[in-house]
């Protein structure tokens, strides 16, 4: 099942995904109440040209929840570069932050690009997961029973505000609408586990491609560490890392600019398509 979410006659609507017949089939409830549990009726028929897919999630729990370096080439393409400082040795368990729900837009919306707040955008292409059960202290076995579904995320970063509060990343991870979600949420039961091809493309040129299969913990892992003494709750979303290949970590470095097209890619989960925008977000 590949749940999008659409706005008719004014009013935000969930709405199943049929790809192959390429249409939409309303439902009478949101993506937000239907990962909370309400049942799923369809209500009509749409042409899927004729409809604007908006981010399928838009009632957030808290921040984003999001995995750092969960690929060891991306880990080496970072930190074992960092200039006149000694390589770090890999981390042996996962390393998490968040990101602010306003950060969120649709999967072919603007991402906003203000440069008097950083010239330093980048890119990473990753796999969200979507709690669907509540539950703390969840053991790795159980972890993809509270697994709602799976979609398509850019991890949009400005790098040198990432490092610029105190060592922590909030900041350079939570600009306003800068992160891409979507297309569609794809049901656990509907998505291969066993590794999906992440690629991320900017202007044409392919930047990312790795599979989920070189995560370096796996998405069992990531709930069942995050869980750990701590609830998630159906409707939160958990980001599960990026790999090699940031615009920031090539020589010589990529950042993203006005008018650069961003396309992400999940094998399985769909596609992101997000112009960068020159947008006034209040930079000084
Ligand atoms: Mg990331």
């Amino acid at each position: 099942m590949k749940l999008a979410s659409v706005t008719v006659d004014g009013v935000r609507r969930g709405a199943l995904v049929n790809e192959t017949r390429r249409s939409v089939s309303l439902l009478s409830a949101t993506v937000d109440d239907i990962v909370r549990g309400a049942p799923v009726v369809v209500a009509g028929d749409l042409p899927l040209p004729e409809v604007r897919l908006e981010s399928p999630l838009h009632r957030f729990n808290r921040d984003v929840l999001c995995t750092g370096w969960n690929y060891w080439d991306h880990f080496e393409e970072s930190a074992g570069k960092r200039e006149g400082q000694d390589p770090v040795s890999r981390p042996l368990r996962p390393t998490f932050f968040t990101k602010g729900p306003d950060t969120v837009i649709g999967p072919f919306d603007p991402i906003a690009y203000d440069p008097s707040l950083s010239q330093k955008w980048d890119y990473e292409a990753e796999i969200a997961m979507v709690i669907g059960r509540d539950g703390r202290s969840i053991p790795e076995e159980k972890a993809l029973d509270h697994v709602f579904g799976f979609l398509v995320a850019n991890d949009v970063s400005q790098r040198d505000l990432q490092r610029a509060h105190g060592g922590q990343w909030l900041k350079g991870k939570s600009l306003d609408a800068t992160m891409p979600l979507g297309p569609w949420l794809t049901t656990v039961e509907d998505v291969d586990l066993t590794g999906m091809r992440v690629q991320c493309k900017v202007n044409g040129v392919l930047m990312q491609d790795a599979s989920s299969a070189q995560m370096a913990f796996s998405f069992a892992q990531i709930i069942a560490e995050l869980s750990e003494g701590m609830t998630l709750r159906a409707g939160d979303v958990v980001l599960t890392g990026t790999p090699s290949g940031v615009g920031q970590a090539r020589e010589p470095q990529v950042f993203l600019g006005d008018g650069d097209v961003v396309v992400t890619r999940v094998s399985g989960l769909g596609e992101l398509r997000n112009t960068v925008t020159l947008t006034d977000l209040g930079g000084r």
